[in-house]
């Protein structure tokens, strides 16, 4: 699982601590122009954006840990966009995980074809290639993307998120599902999000104008919208452990660094790095080439770490220990992995108690994404305190 492929490498490194520099580095230099500049797609590096997506969607980084190192050099008022777009993946998550029908629905549309081809519209054409070489497009990118290929090239909204799940690195299926919903309108009925060549004329810096190339006047198809009933209120409980020597904990790409938030509990276990080769959301060389790399990378930082490739070695590692109780990540909507009836059941057999651990951060936000984001983000100062941040 080595590393050849140095243009990602050097833009999406494999450590922590270099992750963390550079994002230290963007805090001094750059955060305080976000609001101005986030919109602009000037191309790569993309020096406006924090690219924090494809280590936060695997809590390489924390969000807590992300603010807590924005707000030293920075107040509240002054990052308000930053903060509110890191808790829109918040929001995001929270949502879907109220209506898992969104997400079924999505994964058994029909399968169809997935890749658009030269189009003959640079600006397309560029971001396709873009997304096949990087694993990243800039936000705006996304939205004219996924506008030009639901309208103007008429294609299926779920076919142009299943080539996003294959290629982003920072694959979310909360993320990427209901960001592609929302600009084929069905989050908001009709309200549909249409690329217009002046806008991304303007925001690209004329690197792009594809004028009279586009549906810049699409009209929703009203026969697609389905109405999806919300859960009820869901409250997430608060667990606690035992500090016993028999606990372990599994760390996978859901979260990286709950070993973390044991540690600063206080939680003693024996570690776990989980990661199954055969289990990928995506076709893509360079999505598997980067999560084996942040594996690669763990493996050698946690030197006392196991390490396990599938369910059974994962039992088998757990008996070996004597473990009574093994802590996983919490696994949302699109993102089970253990949470499943017959491996829990096969714990169970062997005397070992499943605990699916969530965050803090989601546990507190989750309730409120029952609605729009209008009303989620006004819970936004009162979740920073909740999480210690402010
Ligand atoms: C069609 C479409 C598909 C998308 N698919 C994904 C996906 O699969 N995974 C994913 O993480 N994001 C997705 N996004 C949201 C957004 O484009 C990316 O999070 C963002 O571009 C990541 O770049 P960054 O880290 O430099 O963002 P920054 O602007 O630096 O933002 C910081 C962080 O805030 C969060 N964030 C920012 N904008 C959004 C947003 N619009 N929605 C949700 N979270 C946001 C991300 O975690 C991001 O890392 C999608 C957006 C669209 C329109």
């Amino acid at each position: 699982m080595g590393n050849d492929n140095h243009e990602i490498y050097d833009e999406f490194p494999y450590s922590r601590d270099h992750v963390l520099k550079n994002f230290e580095r963007y805090s001094s230099n750059e955060l305080r122009f976000y609001s101005r500049k986030r919109n602009f797609e000037l191309g790569s590096p993309h020096k406006d954006v924090s690219k924090l997506s494809p280590y936060l969607r695997r809590r390489l980084l924390s969000e807590n840990e992300v603010l807590k190192v924005a707000l030293r050099e920075h107040t509240p008022s002054s990052l308000e966009k930053f903060i509110q777009e890191i808790f829109w993946r918040t929001y995001w998550r929270g949502w879907l995980e109220r209506r898992p029908n969104v997400y079924q629905d999505y994964i058994n549309s029909k399968n169809e074809a997935d890749f658009a081809g030269k189009t003959g519209i640079k600006c397309f054409d560029h971001w396709t290639e873009e997304l096949i070489e990087t694993g990243y497009l800039h936000n705006h990118a996304r939205m004219w993307y996924a506008s030009i290929w639901i309208f103007t090239l008429r294609k299926s909204w779920f076919s142009g998120a299943n080539f996003f799940k294959d290629h982003l690195l920072d694959w979310c299926p909360a993320s990427n599902t209901l960001g592609w919903r929302w600009v084929a309108g069905l989050q908001t009925r009709g309200k549909i999000y249409s690329a217009k060549a002046d806008n991304i004329k303007l925001f690209t810096n004329n690197r792009f104008f594809p004028k009279g190339e586009l549906n810049e006047s699409p009209v929703f198809d009203d026969d697609i919208w389905k109405t999806y009933e919300s859960a009820s209120d869901i409250s997430y409980e608060n667990r606690t452990f035992p500090t016993y020597e028999d606990l372990g904990l599994v760390i996978n790409k859901n979260d990286l660094t709950l070993n973390h938030y044991l540690s600063e509990k206080q939680i003693k276990f024996e570690g776990c790095i989980f990661h199954d080769p055969e289990y990928q959301h995506s076709k893509s060389a360079s999505v598997r080439k980067f999560e084996c790399g942040l594996i690669d990378q763990l493996c050698l930082e946690l030197k006392n770490f196991h390490f396990c490739q599938s369910k059974k070695a994962l039992t088998d590692w757990a008996k070996s220990k004597k473990l009574k109780c093994l802590i996983f990540p919490f696994e949302t909507v699109g993102n089970k992995y253990f949470m499943d009836n017959s491996f829990i059941s096969e714990l169970r057999s062997r005397d070992i108690e499943p605990i699916f651990y969530m965050r803090d951060w989601d546990r507190y936000a989750f309730p409120h994404a029952s609605k729009g984001f209008f009303p989620f983000k006004k819970n936004i100062s009162d979740l920073l305190a909740q999480n210690k941040i402010i």
